[in-house]
């Protein structure tokens, strides 16, 4: 059997870690790797593939910093040569970014079989990028990978069981990839208090948005009054904040992104977890850290409805209150599955009939 997965962003290098280390040990399936370039340099691809070993892509189609349509556009041409030369059994793609939309349209119209790893998800927010990308990639599945109980019950209710395609409830593949990785997890070259606070912000909502931007920074640098900040800046929020001219407190400790082994150091050291990201909400539960959700909606609502997590948008107001008020109650263990998302997932694909 051949697979060829298209990957392009940090978070689907991450997730590819995990499946792609247990397809190359699988006797009968053939990987090829597609990178479209999405996310390229050294920080935000590079190092994962290295600390990772994940295999090489065999190609790269360097499409990137263009916009949503010119990318996706541009993405779809390419992959759609891949796809003629390879002529693949199957098409995985991961998530929600436009490679993830770009590979699954391209594969549709050559009738190629695809395979949607965290499938299910929805926001219900028309204007992320990320709902549009997924619920389109979702309908021209055959294989859809729900993480969660959540993701399968948002397919049901759109009408998928009448599609011709099969849900399978696979577990979320960075649950396994984070219980992996922490043995190798590697601390950074930098000072940490004991009791500092991790935070990640980089959804366009937030950057892209001046005010919101302002309102998030504004509570942080209030917050750093009392707790070290370590805050790993995605190059589009240090871009929006340079714009602003935005003066941080020196108790805001600003580093470029870090690699996967240094940001489970990070998340398995930190007190508690302010971001704005998908993945980084999950992996704060993995580690019984609270976290607080810098967003008005999550994908991962079992995790809110556990205690685990707090949505405190972008409020400078909420974002302090609730910083001196939360109190992490998770009561429920497992949401994420049974730690064997990549053997199911891989038993679904070699079966599928
Ligand atoms: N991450 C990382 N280094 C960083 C920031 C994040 O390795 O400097 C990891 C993080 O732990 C998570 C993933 O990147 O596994 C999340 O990616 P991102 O926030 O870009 O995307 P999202 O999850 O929101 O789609």
């Amino acid at each position: 059997m051949k697979i060829v997965t298209i990957l392009g962003a940090r978070p689907q290098f991450i997730k590819a870690g995990t499946l792609s280390r247990a397809i190359a040990s699988h006797p009968s399936i053939q990987e090829v790797i597609v990178h479209t370039g999405q996310h390229y340099d050294a920080t935000m691809s590079d190092i994962f593939f290295e600390q990772m070993h994940i295999p090489k892509p065999n190609y790269f189609l360097g499409v990137g910093g263009k916009s949503h349509g010119a990318m996706t556009g541009q993405m779809i041409e390419k992959i759609e040569e891949v796809l003629l030369i390879e002529k693949p059994d199957w098409v995985l793609v991961y998530g929600d970014t436009d490679s993830t939309l770009a590979g699954a349209l391209a594969a549709s119209k050559l009738h190629v079989k695809i395979a949607h790893v965290e499938a299910g998800l929805r926001s219900f927010n028309m204007k992320m990028p990320e709902e549009i990308n997924r619920i389109v990639t979702d309908r021209v599945s055959t294989l859809l990978f729900c993480p969660t109980e959540v993701a399968v019950h948002n397919l049901k209710h759109e009408g998928f069981e009448t599609f011709t395609c099969k849900i399978v409830q696979s577990g979320d593949v960075m649950y396994e990839g984070a219980l992996f990785y922490r043995q190798y997890a590697q601390k950074p070259t930098l000072h940490v208090k004991n009791d500092f606070v991790l935070c990640t912000i980089h959804r366009a909502e937030n950057t892209d948005d001046e005010v919101r931007l302002k309102s998030i920074f504004d509570a942080l640098n209030e917050i750093a009054k009392q707790r070290q900040i370590v805050l790993p800046i995605h190059p589009r929020t240090r871009n929006a904040l340079k714009a602003q001219k935005y003066q941080l407190s020196p108790n805001i400790t600003l580093i470029e992104p870090v690699g996967y082994l240094e940001m489970i150091w990070l998340i398995d050291h930190c007190s508690l977890v302010m971001t704005d990201s998908g993945g980084l909400q999950k992996e704060a539960y993995f580690f019984h850290k609270p976290c607080m959700t810098l967003r008005d909606e999550t994908e991962w609502v079992e995790l809110v409805a556990c205690g685990a997590n707090v949505l405190v948008g972008a409020n400078k107001e909420t974002i302090i209150s609730t910083f001196s008020n939360f109190m992490f109650k998770p009561k429920v263990a497992n949401l994420y599955g049974d730690n064997n998302a990549s053997t199911l997932i891989i038993q679904a694909l070699v079966s599928y009939a």
